[in-house]
Protein backbone atom coordinates (compact mmCIF):
# COMPACT_ATOMS: atom_id res chain seq x y z
CA UNK A 1 0.00 0.00 0.00
CA UNK A 2 1.31 3.48 -1.06
CA UNK A 3 1.70 6.05 1.54
CA UNK A 4 2.39 8.79 -0.81
CA UNK A 5 1.00 9.97 -4.71
CA UNK A 6 2.05 12.62 -6.94
CA UNK A 7 -0.88 15.25 -6.97
CA UNK A 8 -1.31 16.11 -10.56
CA UNK A 9 -3.64 19.02 -9.75
CA UNK A 10 -1.26 20.78 -6.94
CA UNK A 11 1.84 19.55 -8.48
CA UNK A 12 3.15 17.98 -5.95
CA UNK A 13 4.03 14.47 -3.71
CA UNK A 14 1.08 14.17 -0.91
CA UNK A 15 1.27 12.13 1.77
CA UNK A 16 -1.71 10.40 3.48
CA UNK A 17 -1.90 10.47 7.51
CA UNK A 18 -1.35 13.16 9.82
CA UNK A 19 -0.43 16.30 8.01
CA UNK A 20 -1.33 15.72 4.40
CA UNK A 21 -4.37 17.72 5.41
CA UNK A 22 -7.90 17.13 3.41
CA UNK A 23 -7.49 15.31 -0.06
CA UNK A 24 -10.92 14.23 -1.94
CA UNK A 25 -11.10 10.57 -1.44
CA UNK A 26 -11.30 8.10 -4.32
CA UNK A 27 -10.38 8.39 -8.09
CA UNK A 28 -10.67 12.22 -7.63
CA UNK A 29 -10.98 12.42 -11.65
CA UNK A 30 -7.49 11.03 -11.95
CA UNK A 31 -6.03 13.43 -9.53
CA UNK A 32 -3.51 10.71 -7.92
CA UNK A 33 -0.53 9.47 -9.93
CA UNK A 34 1.92 6.70 -8.29
CA UNK A 35 5.55 7.92 -7.60
CA UNK A 36 6.73 4.44 -9.00
CA UNK A 37 4.67 3.47 -12.01
CA UNK A 38 2.99 6.35 -13.38
CA UNK A 39 -0.55 4.64 -13.06
CA UNK A 40 -3.47 6.57 -11.17
CA UNK A 41 -4.27 5.85 -7.65
CA UNK A 42 -7.16 5.82 -5.84
CA UNK A 43 -7.29 7.56 -2.21
CA UNK A 44 -8.89 5.06 0.49
CA UNK A 45 -9.82 4.68 4.02
CA UNK A 46 -10.05 8.55 4.66
CA UNK A 47 -13.32 8.16 6.61
CA UNK A 48 -13.24 8.35 10.40
CA UNK A 49 -15.15 4.64 10.26
CA UNK A 50 -12.69 3.25 8.16
CA UNK A 51 -10.88 -0.21 9.71
CA UNK A 52 -8.53 0.62 7.40
CA UNK A 53 -5.48 3.13 7.49
CA UNK A 54 -5.64 5.67 4.92
CA UNK A 55 -4.06 4.90 1.39
CA UNK A 56 -3.50 5.01 -1.80
CA UNK A 57 -4.58 1.70 -4.29
CA UNK A 58 -3.64 0.79 -7.66
CA UNK A 59 -6.81 0.72 -9.54
CA UNK A 60 -6.22 -3.25 -10.58
CA UNK A 61 -5.90 -4.08 -6.81
CA UNK A 62 -2.37 -5.97 -7.41
CA UNK A 63 -0.40 -3.41 -6.21
CA UNK A 64 2.48 -1.37 -7.92
CA UNK A 65 3.87 -3.17 -10.55
CA UNK A 66 7.16 -1.32 -9.12
CA UNK A 67 6.91 -2.23 -5.54
CA UNK A 68 10.72 -2.36 -4.92
CA UNK A 69 10.81 1.22 -6.04
CA UNK A 70 7.34 2.13 -4.23
CA UNK A 71 9.10 0.99 -1.04
CA UNK A 72 12.17 2.42 -1.34
CA UNK A 73 10.00 6.00 -2.15
CA UNK A 74 8.14 5.57 0.93
CA UNK A 75 11.10 4.67 3.40
CA UNK A 76 12.92 7.59 2.18
CA UNK A 77 10.00 10.21 2.55
CA UNK A 78 9.59 8.79 6.28
CA UNK A 79 12.86 9.97 6.81
CA UNK A 80 11.85 13.69 5.50
CA UNK A 81 8.14 13.29 7.39
CA UNK A 82 10.00 12.44 10.87
CA UNK A 83 12.42 15.38 10.24
CA UNK A 84 10.06 17.73 9.16
CA UNK A 85 7.98 16.84 12.07
CA UNK A 86 10.54 17.35 14.14
CA UNK A 87 11.31 21.08 12.80
CA UNK A 88 7.76 22.01 13.31
CA UNK A 89 7.89 21.52 17.07
CA UNK A 90 10.92 23.79 17.21
CA UNK A 91 10.42 27.63 18.31
CA UNK A 92 10.25 30.22 16.31
CA UNK A 93 9.02 27.99 13.21
CA UNK A 94 6.49 30.13 11.29
CA UNK A 95 6.59 27.41 8.05
CA UNK A 96 7.30 24.25 8.09
CA UNK A 97 6.11 22.27 4.52
CA UNK A 98 7.47 19.50 2.17
CA UNK A 99 7.74 20.87 -0.98
CA UNK A 100 9.18 18.74 -4.44
CA UNK A 101 11.00 21.79 -6.30
CA UNK A 102 11.78 21.00 -10.05
CA UNK A 103 9.45 17.78 -9.48
CA UNK A 104 7.71 16.33 -12.57
CA UNK A 105 5.63 13.65 -12.87
CA UNK A 106 6.89 12.36 -16.30
CA UNK A 107 10.10 13.10 -15.67
CA UNK A 108 10.95 12.11 -11.98
CA UNK A 109 13.53 13.38 -9.99
CA UNK A 110 13.68 10.16 -7.98
CA UNK A 111 14.62 11.67 -4.32
CA UNK A 112 12.31 12.22 -1.43
CA UNK A 113 10.45 15.74 -1.37
CA UNK A 114 12.78 18.54 0.25
CA UNK A 115 11.53 20.42 3.97
CA UNK A 116 10.89 24.27 3.15
CA UNK A 117 11.48 25.97 6.06
CA UNK A 118 10.87 29.98 7.68
CA UNK A 119 12.15 30.75 10.71
CA UNK A 120 11.29 34.44 12.72
CA UNK A 121 14.37 36.40 12.00
CA UNK A 122 16.62 34.00 10.26
CA UNK A 123 16.51 33.22 6.40
CA UNK A 124 14.72 30.41 4.78
CA UNK A 125 16.14 27.22 4.42
CA UNK A 126 15.39 23.95 2.21
CA UNK A 127 16.43 21.10 3.80
CA UNK A 128 17.21 17.24 1.78
CA UNK A 129 17.46 14.15 3.73
CA UNK A 130 17.73 11.96 0.51
CA UNK A 131 18.65 8.36 1.94
CA UNK A 132 18.94 6.50 -1.03
CA UNK A 133 21.15 6.97 -4.00
CA UNK A 134 21.49 10.32 -5.25
CA UNK A 135 19.40 11.18 -9.22
CA UNK A 136 22.31 12.13 -11.76
CA UNK A 137 24.07 14.78 -11.93
CA UNK A 138 21.85 16.76 -14.00
CA UNK A 139 18.47 15.97 -12.16
CA UNK A 140 20.06 17.51 -8.94
CA UNK A 141 21.15 20.22 -10.85
CA UNK A 142 17.75 20.72 -11.79
CA UNK A 143 16.53 20.27 -8.06
CA UNK A 144 19.21 22.90 -7.04
CA UNK A 145 17.63 25.09 -9.88
CA UNK A 146 14.35 24.91 -9.08
CA UNK A 147 14.89 25.96 -5.14
CA UNK A 148 16.87 29.13 -6.30
CA UNK A 149 14.29 29.88 -8.52
CA UNK A 150 11.45 29.44 -6.21
CA UNK A 151 12.69 30.49 -3.15
CA UNK A 152 15.84 33.22 -3.87
CA UNK A 153 18.23 33.75 -1.34
CA UNK A 154 17.64 30.62 0.32
CA UNK A 155 20.04 28.27 2.25
CA UNK A 156 20.27 25.10 0.68
CA UNK A 157 20.79 22.80 3.00
CA UNK A 158 21.72 18.61 2.21
CA UNK A 159 22.13 16.23 4.94
CA UNK A 160 23.73 13.03 3.04
CA UNK A 161 24.37 9.49 4.13
CA UNK A 162 27.96 7.92 5.33
CA UNK A 163 26.53 4.75 2.79
CA UNK A 164 28.61 3.77 0.03
CA UNK A 165 26.26 5.40 -2.55
CA UNK A 166 26.66 8.98 -1.21
CA UNK A 167 30.17 8.69 0.14
CA UNK A 168 32.96 7.61 -1.92
CA UNK A 169 35.81 6.46 0.85
CA UNK A 170 39.33 7.60 0.24
CA UNK A 171 42.15 6.33 2.35
CA UNK A 172 42.39 8.72 5.08
CA UNK A 173 45.23 11.48 5.35
CA UNK A 174 47.14 12.99 7.87
CA UNK A 175 46.99 16.77 8.45
CA UNK A 176 48.61 18.72 11.78
CA UNK A 177 47.26 20.99 13.52
CA UNK A 178 47.77 22.59 16.61
CA UNK A 179 46.79 19.95 18.99
CA UNK A 180 49.02 17.88 17.07
CA UNK A 181 48.62 15.39 14.03
CA UNK A 182 45.11 13.99 13.11
CA UNK A 183 43.93 12.06 10.20
CA UNK A 184 41.08 13.25 8.21
CA UNK A 185 38.72 11.28 6.52
CA UNK A 186 38.75 12.22 2.66
CA UNK A 187 35.82 10.96 -0.15
CA UNK A 188 35.59 11.88 -3.88
CA UNK A 189 33.21 13.88 -4.26
CA UNK A 190 30.22 12.59 -6.87
CA UNK A 191 29.17 15.30 -9.72
CA UNK A 192 26.30 15.47 -7.61
CA UNK A 193 28.06 16.84 -4.55
CA UNK A 194 30.20 18.77 -6.77
CA UNK A 195 27.29 20.42 -8.14
CA UNK A 196 25.51 21.24 -4.99
CA UNK A 197 28.77 22.84 -2.93
CA UNK A 198 29.61 24.72 -7.18
CA UNK A 199 26.72 26.76 -5.70
CA UNK A 200 26.92 27.63 -2.88
CA UNK A 201 24.65 24.51 -1.00
CA UNK A 202 26.03 22.96 2.58
CA UNK A 203 26.99 19.11 2.06
CA UNK A 204 27.34 17.65 5.24
CA UNK A 205 27.34 13.70 6.27
CA UNK A 206 25.94 12.39 9.13
CA UNK A 207 27.70 9.48 10.64
CA UNK A 208 26.12 8.98 14.29
CA UNK A 209 27.09 11.75 17.00
CA UNK A 210 29.79 13.27 14.00
CA UNK A 211 29.04 15.73 11.64
CA UNK A 212 31.91 15.95 8.90
CA UNK A 213 32.38 19.08 7.15
CA UNK A 214 34.10 19.02 3.75
CA UNK A 215 37.16 20.99 2.40
CA UNK A 216 38.82 20.29 -1.02
CA UNK A 217 42.32 19.30 -1.37
CA UNK A 218 44.07 20.24 -4.83
CA UNK A 219 47.37 18.03 -5.20
CA UNK A 220 49.93 19.83 -6.85
CA UNK A 221 53.48 19.86 -7.30
CA UNK A 222 55.77 23.02 -6.39
CA UNK A 223 57.31 24.65 -9.26
CA UNK A 224 61.12 24.25 -9.40
CA UNK A 225 62.27 27.74 -9.33
CA UNK A 226 65.83 29.19 -10.32
CA UNK A 227 68.60 28.58 -7.40
CA UNK A 228 66.25 25.59 -6.10
CA UNK A 229 67.15 22.07 -5.84
CA UNK A 230 63.96 19.55 -4.97
CA UNK A 231 66.30 16.22 -5.17
CA UNK A 232 67.93 14.55 -2.83
CA UNK A 233 66.13 15.99 0.10
CA UNK A 234 67.90 14.10 3.24
CA UNK A 235 65.08 11.52 5.03
CA UNK A 236 62.05 12.35 2.36
CA UNK A 237 61.09 9.17 0.87
CA UNK A 238 58.51 10.88 -0.93
CA UNK A 239 58.70 14.21 -3.50
CA UNK A 240 58.72 17.28 -1.68
CA UNK A 241 57.10 18.93 -4.60
CA UNK A 242 54.17 16.73 -4.20
CA UNK A 243 51.73 18.80 -2.09
CA UNK A 244 48.40 19.92 -1.54
CA UNK A 245 46.48 22.84 -1.60
CA UNK A 246 43.13 23.75 0.22
CA UNK A 247 40.34 24.71 -0.59
CA UNK A 248 37.76 26.79 2.11
CA UNK A 249 34.76 27.35 3.43
CA UNK A 250 33.79 25.15 0.98
CA UNK A 251 35.62 22.44 -1.64
CA UNK A 252 36.21 24.10 -5.02
CA UNK A 253 35.32 22.52 -8.33
CA UNK A 254 39.16 21.99 -9.37
CA UNK A 255 39.21 19.91 -5.95
CA UNK A 256 40.35 16.49 -6.77
CA UNK A 257 39.31 14.86 -3.15
CA UNK A 258 37.47 16.16 -0.44
CA UNK A 259 39.00 16.31 3.10
CA UNK A 260 36.67 16.11 6.06
CA UNK A 261 36.39 17.89 9.32
CA UNK A 262 34.16 15.69 12.26
CA UNK A 263 32.01 17.97 14.28
CA UNK A 264 31.03 16.31 17.15
CA UNK A 265 27.25 16.74 17.34
CA UNK A 266 26.78 17.52 20.75
CA UNK A 267 23.98 17.09 23.05
CA UNK A 268 22.28 20.22 24.56
CA UNK A 269 19.25 18.02 26.14
CA UNK A 270 18.58 14.95 26.19
CA UNK A 271 16.50 15.58 22.64
CA UNK A 272 18.54 18.53 21.23
CA UNK A 273 21.80 18.94 19.85
CA UNK A 274 23.30 20.97 17.87
CA UNK A 275 27.15 21.03 15.64
CA UNK A 276 28.90 23.68 14.51
CA UNK A 277 30.10 24.23 11.13
CA UNK A 278 32.18 27.16 12.44
CA UNK A 279 34.07 24.77 14.64
CA UNK A 280 35.11 22.83 11.20
CA UNK A 281 35.59 25.81 9.34
CA UNK A 282 38.30 27.25 12.52
CA UNK A 283 40.22 23.66 11.78
CA UNK A 284 40.12 24.95 8.07
CA UNK A 285 41.84 28.16 8.77
CA UNK A 286 44.08 26.27 10.88
CA UNK A 287 45.33 24.00 7.65
CA UNK A 288 45.70 27.03 5.39
CA UNK A 289 48.10 28.65 8.07
CA UNK A 290 50.09 25.31 8.43
CA UNK A 291 49.94 24.90 4.67
CA UNK A 292 51.21 28.59 3.82
CA UNK A 293 54.24 27.70 6.78
CA UNK A 294 54.55 24.34 4.92
CA UNK A 295 54.91 26.02 1.22
CA UNK A 296 57.10 28.76 3.08
CA UNK A 297 59.60 26.34 4.52
CA UNK A 298 59.80 23.71 1.61
CA UNK A 299 60.75 26.73 -0.65
CA UNK A 300 63.47 27.92 1.55
CA UNK A 301 64.49 24.11 2.00
CA UNK A 302 64.96 23.72 -1.46
CA UNK A 303 66.93 27.11 -1.62
CA UNK A 304 69.10 26.08 1.13
CA UNK A 305 69.72 22.50 -0.13
CA UNK A 306 70.59 24.32 -3.86
CA UNK A 307 73.26 26.16 -2.01
CA UNK A 308 75.36 23.91 -0.32
CA UNK A 309 75.29 21.48 -2.37
CA UNK A 310 76.74 24.30 -4.57
CA UNK A 311 79.31 25.21 -1.50
CA UNK A 312 80.30 21.20 -1.77
CA UNK A 313 81.36 21.92 -5.79
CA UNK A 314 82.75 24.68 -4.82
CA UNK A 315 84.77 22.66 -2.35
CA UNK A 316 85.80 19.29 -3.99
CA UNK A 317 87.03 21.77 -6.87
CA UNK A 318 88.63 23.95 -6.00
CA UNK A 319 88.82 25.75 -9.62
CA UNK A 320 85.19 25.76 -9.78
CA UNK A 321 83.33 28.62 -11.07
CA UNK A 322 80.77 30.47 -8.93
CA UNK A 323 78.86 31.48 -11.50
CA UNK A 324 77.52 27.40 -11.68
CA UNK A 325 74.98 28.50 -9.13
CA UNK A 326 72.83 30.95 -11.33
CA UNK A 327 72.12 27.69 -13.47
CA UNK A 328 70.23 25.19 -12.54
CA UNK A 329 71.93 22.26 -11.48
CA UNK A 330 71.77 18.62 -13.34
CA UNK A 331 69.85 16.16 -10.70
CA UNK A 332 72.70 13.82 -11.31
CA UNK A 333 74.92 16.16 -9.84
CA UNK A 334 75.69 17.43 -6.56
CA UNK A 335 78.19 15.25 -5.16
CA UNK A 336 76.23 13.93 -2.42
CA UNK A 337 79.36 12.30 -0.68
CA UNK A 338 80.83 15.38 -0.03
CA UNK A 339 77.84 17.25 0.87
CA UNK A 340 78.05 18.97 4.47
CA UNK A 341 75.53 16.38 6.25
CA UNK A 342 74.98 18.82 9.30
CA UNK A 343 74.68 21.83 6.16
CA UNK A 344 70.82 20.12 6.36
CA UNK A 345 68.05 20.21 9.02
CA UNK A 346 68.00 17.04 9.99
CA UNK A 347 64.94 14.47 9.48
CA UNK A 348 62.12 16.58 7.99
CA UNK A 349 58.96 15.95 7.79
CA UNK A 350 56.81 16.94 5.17
CA UNK A 351 54.39 19.24 7.30
CA UNK A 352 57.28 20.06 9.58
CA UNK A 353 57.15 23.90 10.57
CA UNK A 354 59.63 26.28 9.28
CA UNK A 355 61.34 26.77 12.56
CA UNK A 356 62.34 23.43 12.27
CA UNK A 357 64.51 24.18 9.13
CA UNK A 358 65.98 27.51 9.60
CA UNK A 359 68.11 26.41 13.50
CA UNK A 360 70.50 28.82 14.33
CA UNK A 361 73.39 26.57 13.46
CA UNK A 362 72.69 25.92 10.12
CA UNK A 363 72.13 29.19 9.02
CA UNK A 364 75.21 30.19 10.36
CA UNK A 365 77.03 27.31 8.17
CA UNK A 366 75.56 29.03 5.69
CA UNK A 367 76.31 32.16 5.72
CA UNK A 368 80.37 31.40 6.78
CA UNK A 369 79.82 29.70 3.39
CA UNK A 370 79.97 32.29 1.62
CA UNK A 371 78.82 30.95 -1.27
CA UNK A 372 77.43 32.94 -4.04
CA UNK A 373 73.59 32.52 -2.72
CA UNK A 374 71.29 32.91 -5.27
CA UNK A 375 68.71 35.63 -4.70
CA UNK A 376 65.82 34.34 -2.94
CA UNK A 377 62.80 34.35 -5.17
CA UNK A 378 59.79 36.29 -4.19
CA UNK A 379 57.13 34.09 -1.81
CA UNK A 380 54.42 33.54 -2.78
CA UNK A 381 55.87 31.48 -6.19
CA UNK A 382 53.21 30.49 -8.73
CA UNK A 383 51.27 28.79 -6.65
CA UNK A 384 48.03 29.96 -6.57
CA UNK A 385 47.06 31.55 -3.31
CA UNK A 386 43.18 31.57 -2.35
CA UNK A 387 42.21 34.85 -0.79
CA UNK A 388 40.87 34.05 2.64
CA UNK A 389 37.31 33.66 2.06
CA UNK A 390 34.63 34.78 4.48
CA UNK A 391 32.60 32.31 6.46
CA UNK A 392 29.04 31.96 4.67
CA UNK A 393 26.78 32.67 7.56
CA UNK A 394 25.17 36.05 7.75
CA UNK A 395 26.78 39.04 8.94
CA UNK A 396 26.36 39.39 12.10
CA UNK A 397 26.26 35.91 13.60
CA UNK A 398 29.24 34.45 12.23
CA UNK A 399 29.84 31.89 14.47
CA UNK A 400 26.14 31.43 16.09
CA UNK A 401 24.53 28.10 15.80
CA UNK A 402 21.89 28.34 12.70
CA UNK A 403 18.67 26.30 13.64
CA UNK A 404 19.25 24.05 11.16
CA UNK A 405 22.15 22.87 12.74
CA UNK A 406 20.40 21.89 15.85
CA UNK A 407 18.69 19.00 13.99
CA UNK A 408 19.16 15.47 15.01
CA UNK A 409 18.56 13.02 12.05
CA UNK A 410 17.23 9.49 12.46
CA UNK A 411 15.52 7.42 14.92
CA UNK A 412 16.41 9.36 17.86
CA UNK A 413 14.99 12.73 18.67
ZN1 LIG B 1 2.71 2.03 -8.90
Amino acid sequence: MGKSAWDRQQQEVVWVGAGAGVLPAGLADGRYGCRACGESLILKGTKATSKVQAHFAHRTGEGCSRPEREAALDAEDEVVIQLRDRIRAMPGVTVCTTASPGESETDPLGMPPAILVAVRGATTVVIEAPTGVLPGPETVRRRIRAVRGEHAGAEHVWFLKRNPSQFAQLAPHQVKLREGKRTHERVVPNEQQQAIAEVGGHVYWLDGKVVLVPYGIRRFRHPVQRGQQWTDWPSWRSDPRDDWLISKPRPATDADSWGLVPVAFSSLTATRGAFRPADAYAVMDELYTVQERRFAWRNKQAREIYAAAHRSEQAVEPEGTLSAAHTPMPETSGAPAAMPAHAFSPAPEPDSPPEAASRPSDASDIAAAAVDVPPRPAYPPTIPQPAPEPRPAPAGTPRSVRWWQRLRLGKSG
